[in-house]
């Protein structure tokens, strides 16, 4: 069985924080169409200051590295995606804990235990044009790969491709969640911001060296 190490997982954190640098001007035009055009500089403050505190200390464990990225973007965050964001990492890292390495189908479990806390804490489900609707297809995905016995970066890929999907669908959705939920009828036909971070964390995951 192969293993997950953290310093891939590190990897993973760090394309992450690029592909949301490189994108923080698309993140911010498509809030500015249905929120209040901060969810670029949101994301990308907060991944600044995540790779910052990585770079200060290299955790040892998957635990502490999320426990520090989400610890991180809860408080220097102040955008409903700090906390949204800060919990998946911080549940992903709780999860996988501070074992050594991690394997294939525990990854998968840290994930959908991280949607679980992103849904504890925001109430949002399928449809509600929320990160939600990229990160369940992406965490389903996933968990259907494994089982099909695809390899942990086979499974990302199909993740990657389910999380795209999802955003893609954000688009003709109603907002019921979020600031995005004030506009009614004149959210639809705007893909949600959240949704495509949450595709560009999951294109960062095939880039990362699972
Ligand atoms: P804010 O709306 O506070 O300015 P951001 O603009 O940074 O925060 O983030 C907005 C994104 O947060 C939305 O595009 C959506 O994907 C996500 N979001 C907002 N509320 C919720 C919620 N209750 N559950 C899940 N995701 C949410
Ligand atoms: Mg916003
Ligand atoms: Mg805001």
């Amino acid at each position: 069985d192969e293993n997950v190490t953290t310093a891939a997982l590190e990897e993973w954190v760090r394309r992450f924080a690029h592909q949301v640098a490189e994108h923080r001007d698309h993140l911010t035009e498509l809030d500015a169409a249905i929120g209040d055009a901060d969810h670029g500089s949101n994301m990308d403050r907060g991944m600044k200051a995540a790779v910052a505190a990585l770079d200060e200390s290299p955790p040892a464990t998957a635990g502490a590295l999320f426990s520090k990225v989400g610890m991180t973007l809860v408080s220097s965050v102040g955008g409903a995606s700090g906390p949204l964001f800060g919990t998946l990492f911080l549940r992903i890292g709780s999860t996988l804990g501070d074992a050594e390495t991690t394997s294939a189908p525990q990854f998968a479990a840290a994930l959908r235990a991280g949607l679980g806390g992103v849904v504890d804490r925001g109430k949002a489900g399928p449809d509600d044009k929320t990160m939600y609707d990229a990160l369940a297809p992406a965490v389903d995905a996933l968990d259907v790969a494994l089982a099909d016995g695809a390899d942990l970066a086979t499974g990302l890929k199909h993740a990657r491709d389910a999380a795209a999907a999802g955003r893609d669908a954000t688009t003709p959705m109603l907002a019921r969640k979020g600031r995005a939920s004030y506009l009614g009828e004149r959210s639809v036909g705007h893909q949600d911001p959240g949704a495509t971070t949450v595709a560009l964390l999951l294109e960062a995951a095939t880039e990362a060296p699972f």
